[in-house]
Parts: C-alpha cells; structure tokens; sequence
C-alpha cells in the first residue's frame, strides 16, 4: 500500500466535519493528524467538542484527539479538508494555502473566484488544471479546489452526460432539500416538522451561478462558463439526509426520453475509468419504478456517492423532466471533496 498522506479537519466538530472523520478514518491514502474547530472547540477532547450524529463508530475511534485551533501553526497538513462556514473559511482556507497545504474546500468562500476550480470530478475533471494557474498567481506551493454547493452538486451530476452528449439550453430545477444541509443543530423542529419552508438564504443564487462554471470549459488558463438559461427553486422539507430536485431540461436535438436514459446509464466518467476508491460505480442509478427515488429508501446506498435518477418522461415545456436525488452530506460534501483529493492525488497535485 502507498504512503497515507497526513490531514488535517477544519470543522471537524460540525455535520459536514463529522462526515469527513468517518470516511477518512479508515481511508487508504489519507490519514487524520489534526482535527480543528473553533477557538469554542479548541483544546477540548473531540468527544467533549462534537456532538456526534452518525450512525457509524462513534468520533471514527478519534474520541480523545484534542481540538486545535485552525491556524497552520497549530493544525498544519499537507492535504487540509475544510468544513468551516463560509466567513471563517474566507481568510482560514487561504492561510492554509499559503503554508503549502492543498485545501479542499466545502464552503462557499472561494467557489466563483476566477482562478478556483469548482471541482465534481466525473463532471469537469479538466477544471483541476487551474490549480497550477492559482499557484503561480498567488504564489502559493498549496492551493484552494473547492466543491460545489450541495444542490448544485446533485443537478450537475444528473446533467452532466446530458450536457456532454445533447448540449443543454435551458434548466428548471425545483429541490426539496433536507435539513442536515442547514449544518447541526439547523433548523428548528418547531420550524420543519409536517412542514415545507420554501426559503433557503442564497441557495437559488448558488444554483444558478455555479452550474455554468462547472458545466463550461477550461482553457487557456480561464474558465468560461456553460451558455444555458438556469432558474432554481429552493425548498427545505422534512427529511434529515438527501436533496430531491424535480429538473425539466431542454436539449438539443430533442431527444426522446430513451435516448437521454441510455446517456446516462452508458456514462463512465474520468474517476470511474481511474477506478478512484470514493468513485460510485456506477455514478448514476437509474430506478425504473415510478415512485423511485426516495430519500429514505435510497440516499444512504453506496456510501451516499452515486445519485439516483427516476421518472425520465417528457416535458411539455422543455422537452424532458425527471427526479434526481442526492446525500448533501455525502455526494453535496465530504464525500465530495474526498473524492477531489483522490483526483489530485492520481493526477501529481499532491506530491
Ligand atoms: P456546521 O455543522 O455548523 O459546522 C461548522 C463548523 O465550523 C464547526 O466545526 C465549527 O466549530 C466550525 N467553525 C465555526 N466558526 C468557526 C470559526 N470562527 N473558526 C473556526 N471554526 C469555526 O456546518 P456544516 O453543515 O457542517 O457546514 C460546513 C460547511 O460546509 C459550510 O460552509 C457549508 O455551507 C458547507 N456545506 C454544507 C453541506 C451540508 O449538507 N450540511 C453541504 C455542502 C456544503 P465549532 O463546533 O467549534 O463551533
């Protein structure tokens, strides 16, 4: 077995940090050194810090690692996997970078910097190339890839073969997203019980402004987004893990709805074909029962990787609508940036 490259968790004690310690506790390549949170958190034994949620070995068997601050100083890795909010990880994720460590990033701090990949790596496997660019702009030996809102995540990746094969023209996603995406302790039960809020701060924008990057190219050092009309409708439901977007897609040529499910069902992107270890095979699940995908029954299969895809049928105003279903911790975030490394690593960033 190759070398494990040491990590570090920034934001370990939260729902997407959680996520992180229990996928890369028992990773192959990777192995935890730090774990860090908040100047709340830091100096705390992990099991002290973090009210642990998941189902799987409580705080990963890391229960008495004590806390550190998210300094390089004090936490320095490097591959570092940030889970912090948005406002600490602005200045935090690129301290790290400076110090040489590669930041793999879930906030939404440096996604639509110009010279950031916003990375899904079975959809723009290609955008990585930028790091190189980032590194000797900044100056930096590290760097700062980020992944993609967890709904934007979801819909790229059922879009993607489509996009790759058809050309897409126009998007209307409406989401029914669960509440673990609002991080712990999230949204008040009184709030969501029996209940749909159909409001999330910022989602719709994230949506809209972060699919065209993702599904537009890189060349030349720059990217240049995707050239498609995109509208998004963002609702929190009461389902603690998984997004369910109901997506009307217009293409090119007006494919029939057998033509767009063999796209997807036949798509083998890079990280399948490099056989990286978080890469679900296959990357997307195609249910043929009319009441499939669901969130319970689906969300947790293959380690939350794949996404699902159910009820490919014609739209009368797009052309083609059908249900698309994601983890948001996993697919939308830790499992997400996982994935990033494993890329960067089989392509020599890590070295
Ligand atoms: P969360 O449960 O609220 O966790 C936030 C983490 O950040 C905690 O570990 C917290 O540490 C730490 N933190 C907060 N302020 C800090 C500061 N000033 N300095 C250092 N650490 C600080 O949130 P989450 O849901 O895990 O989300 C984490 C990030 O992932 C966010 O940027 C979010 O937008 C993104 N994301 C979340 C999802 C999802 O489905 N939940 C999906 C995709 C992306 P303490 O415990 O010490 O306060």
């Amino acid at each position: 077995m190759p070398e494990r490259i040491p990590v570090t968790v920034l934001g370990a004690t939260g729902v997407v940090g959680q996520r992180f310690v229990e996928r890369l506790a028992p990773h192959p390549r990777f192995e935890i050194r730090h774990l860090a949170a908040s100047e709340a958190s830091a100096g705390k034994r992990y099991a002290d810090a973090c009210s642990w949620r998941l189902g799987s070995k409580p705080y990963g068997g890391l229960e008495d690692e004590i806390i550190k601050p998210c300094t390089p100083g004090d936490a320095f890795s490097p591959v570092v996997f940030s889970a912090l909010d948005s406002a600490p990880a602005k200045d935090i994720e690129p301290a790290f970078a400076a110090a040489g460590a590669v930041v793999f990033s879930n906030a939404s701090a440096h996604r639509m910097a110009e010279d950031v990949p916003l990375l899904v790596p079975e959809v723009n496997a290609p955008h990585l190339g930028m790091l190189a660019v980032q590194r000797a702009k900044r100056g930096w030996k590290g760097g700062v890839v980020c992944n993609p809102n967890c709904t934007a995540t979801v819909l790229v990746m059922g879009l993607a073969p489509l996009h790759e094969t058809f050309g897409i023209e126009a998007i209307m996603m409406t989401s029914m997203q669960g509440v673990s995406g609002a991080g712990y302790p999230g949204v008040p039960s009184l709030d969501i019980l029996g209940n749909i809020i159909p409001y999330i701060g910022s989602e719709e924008e994230k949506v809209q402004e972060e699919t065209p990057k993702m599904l537009g190219a890189f060349a030349n050092d720059e990217f240049t987004p995707a050239d498609f009309a995109i509208t998004a409708l963002c609702h929190r439901a009461a389902v603690v893990d998984g997004h369910v977007e109901a997506v009307s897609v217009k293409l090119r040529g007006a494919p029939s709805p057998a033509d767009v499910k063999e796209a997807m069902r036949t798509w083998k992107p890079e990280p399948q074909q490099l056989g990286l270890h978080t890469a679900p095979v296959p990357p997307i699940r195609l249910h043929e029962q009319p009441d499939r995908p669901q969130p319970r029954i689906d969300v947790e299969r293959t380690g939350g990787m794949p996404v699902h895809v159910g009820r490919i049928r014609l739209c009368p105003l797009l052309g083609i609508k059908f249900t698309l279903l994601g983890h948001n911790t996993q697919r939308g975030a830790a499992g997400a940036s996982v994935l990033n490394a494993e890329l960067a690593d089989a392509k020599g960033y890590l070295s």
